[in-house]
């Protein structure tokens, strides 16, 4: 009886393997991977969170919940709220809760990338997973792990981590599509940092380019997509009702940048310029918009927020040019 079990399982597990390695996007990628669990492991209930900001500000938010599917009605909670997942994302292990109600066990997983706990597995049993399926699970979350680090290679920055320029290009396209219009695209560039690297050397210009790159994940993980563009150049695809808040938002982290203290190094200051993407543009003509108010924020004496569509309305720049995608920045 077993053995017919055992083979029924190898198969659909095999099934389940091959379809997780297919799969290029990285919303399905995890879905899959959660019903994949959910049903072969026989979970009660199976929570994929995500984990956005560090510290004492760390949230998780819910991606995923079986059986109720995505769509989870955003819930949401601050890792401080709930021991049981901050010793799991602090110690990088999985911590396992008897649940009081029944014979119910909880295990929590944490899901994690080639630098840092990205999420937690958080898993409802009937009853404590025995050791196959603690195998199962591990097993299934190393092939989940390892794809979507593969995805991943080649789309990120290996100084920083952040998503590299050719990755912008895809995903705006995404962007423009769906969210013009309640999207911005901002370009942050630090303000004298050749001199930086002059005064202090190459590597501690890297490590304020790192550090850079934690504050920005920090600020914006929730809101939106960062790229390292360039050298010094950051560029954020960020989520706004109005550039209103986006601008609150973006001089919140310039202000941030001002007060922090670079190992070292000291104060470095940051100027922005952001626009907002507009329904038919296309990457080069939205990030020429943020670059122009870029420009206007280093002319007006740098470590300031400039909006494009504000700077037209006051005639500091003229209308975007109708460029129709001609111009090739990328
Ligand atoms: P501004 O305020 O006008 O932006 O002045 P800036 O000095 O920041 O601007 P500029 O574009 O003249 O200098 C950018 C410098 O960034 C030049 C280059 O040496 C440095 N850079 C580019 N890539 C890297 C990198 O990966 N690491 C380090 N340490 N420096 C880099
Ligand atoms: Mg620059
Ligand atoms: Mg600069």
């Amino acid at each position: 009886m077993d053995e017919t079990i055992g083979a029924t399982l190898m198969t659909d597990l095999l099934e389940t393997v091959a379809e997780l390695t297919h799969l290029r996007n990285k919303d399905a990628l995890e879905t899959l991977f959660a019903d994949a669990v959910y049903r072969l492991a026989g979970a009660t209930r199976l929570v994929i969170w995500r984990l956005a900001g560090r510290g004492g500000e760390a949230r998780l938010r819910a991606r995923v919940s079986l059986p109720n599917g995505r769509g989870t009605g955003g819930m949401e909670m601050t890792l401080a709220e709930r021991p049981e997942f901050r010793d799991c994302v602090e110690a990088r292990k999985p911590v396992e809760v008897a649940l009081s109600n029944q014979r119910q066990t909880r295990h929590i997983f944490p899901l994690c990338d080639e630098r840092q706990v990205t999420g937690l597995l958080d898993l409802v049993m009937p009853k404590r997973l025995d050791v196959p399926q603690m195998g199962l699970v591990t097993g299934l979350m190393r092939v989940y792990g390892n794809h979507v680090g593969l995805l991943d290679y080649g789309h990120r920055d290996e100084l920083t981590g952040l998503l590299n320029r050719r990755t912008f290009n895809t995903l705006f396209k995404e962007v423009a599509a769906d969210e013009a219009e309640r999207a911005v695209i901002a370009l942050v560039d630090i303000d004298f940092f050749k001199r930086i690297n002059d005064e202090y050397g190459h590597l501690y210009g890297d490590e304020v380019l790192i550090l850079m790159a934690r504050l920005l994940e920090a600020s914006f993980a929730e809101l939106g997509e960062m790229f390292r563009f360039g050298g010094e150049e950051f560029l954020i695809l960020l989520r706004q009702e109005s550039l209103e808040s986006a601008w609150r938002a973006l001089d919140m982290f310039r202000a941030r940048i001002a007060e922090a203290v670079f190992p070292q190094v000291g104060r470095v200051t940051v100027s922005v310029g952001f626009g907002a993407v507009k329904l038919g543009d296309t990457g080069a003509v939205a990030f020429g918009r943020a670059d122009e108010a870029l420009y206007v924020a280093k002319q007006r004496g740098r470590n300031q927020v400039q909006c494009h569509e504000w700077l037209v309305m006051e005639g500091s720049l003229s209308e975007a040019k109708k460029t129709g995608g001609q111009v090739e920045l990328f």
